[in-house]
């Protein structure tokens, strides 16, 4: 973990613009920002993502999640927030110690995830559901 950026973050080695803090999560500006306040919240222990997190760490994360943007809501009064998690390369995530990303949305901020969707793989849920039993 010595080369993890979000660790050395943590650690006080890279700068950071600390939101929250507490024994086991940390919660920072992102230094490349999709809007205003958006916010990384990362375990204090370095996990890679949401394969190998403990439930216990997960835990503590959720909290830390519903904590920042209750604050965002009542001091700055958010109403609009997308939180979101990207574990794995080939789900775009770019920086492997796990964070979730809060990104506040408003009217006219000219951002759009769009995804390509396919009603019609929908003959094949029950096929997908027995893989699973
Ligand atoms: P991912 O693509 O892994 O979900 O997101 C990684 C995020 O980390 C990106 O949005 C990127 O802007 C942010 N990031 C990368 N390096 C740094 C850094 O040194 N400081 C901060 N605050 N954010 C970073
Ligand atoms: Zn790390």
């Amino acid at each position: 973990m010595d080369d993890c950026i979000f660790c050395k973050i943590v650690k006080g080695e890279l700068k950071s613009w600390k939101v929250y803090e507490d024994d086991f999560t940390y919660a920072f500006f992102d230094i490349n920002p999709i809007s205003e306040y958006h916010t990384l919240v990362i375990p204090k222990k370095h996990y890679e993502n949401i394969f190998d997190i403990t439930e216990n760490d997960f835990l503590h994360l959720s909290k830390t999640m519903k904590k920042i943007t209750n604050m965002y809501n009542k001091k700055l009064g958010m109403k609009n927030i997308q939180i979101i998690c990207n574990s794995g390369s080939e789900a775009q995530q770019d920086v492997f110690h796990i964070h979730f990303h809060i990104i506040p949305r408003h009217k006219g901020d000219n951002q759009d995830i769009k995804w390509t969707t396919h009603k019609e793989w929908q003959e094949n849920f029950d096929k997908l559901l027995e893989k699973l039993s």
